[in-house]
């Protein structure tokens, strides 16, 4: 499996397995991941589903 990768700064985990800080968003489709400070900082469009290309 490989490293959690953060979708915004790129950030790659320390660990194969996702972070419990780290936030999980489905765009597209898709599983994108956040790190948590990404995470922090984009949290209200992350709830809100908005997809990445209206950050
Ligand atoms: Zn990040």
């Amino acid at each position: 499996m490989a490293r959690a990768t953060c979708a915004l700064c790129g950030r790659q985990a320390d660990t194969e397995d996702t972070p419990l800080t780290w936030a999980t968003s489905v765009e597209g489709g898709r599983k994108l991941l956040y790190c948590d400070s990404c995470a922090r900082e984009n949290v209200r469009g992350i709830e809100g589903k908005l997809d990445a290309v209206y950050w």
